[in-house]
């Protein structure tokens, strides 16, 4: 049986570093702009600069957020 490595993006929160989940699995796309597109449907947030934020609520990514927001204001 021959083996293939096969390369793979997933999106990663830049606070936390959870991968985005779909159906219970880590989303592995075939490009990071795959990646990001689903991680933003998914209501992951842009913080700019290739940064992605999970869907987490806490300080941090509520402070990641408005910092976020407030640059694309
Ligand atoms: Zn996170």
């Amino acid at each position: 049986m021959p083996i293939r490595q096969i390369v793979c993006h997933a999106a990663e929160c830049d606070l936390c570093k959870q991968r985005l989940i779909v159906d219970d699995g880590e989303l592995r796309l075939d490009t990071p702009e795959q990646a990001a597109d689903w991680a933003l449907g998914n209501e992951w947030t842009d913080l700019g600069g290739g940064r992605l934020a999970c869907t987490a609520s806490d300080a941090a990514h509520d402070d990641a957020r408005d910092a976020a927001a407030l640059t694309a204001a």
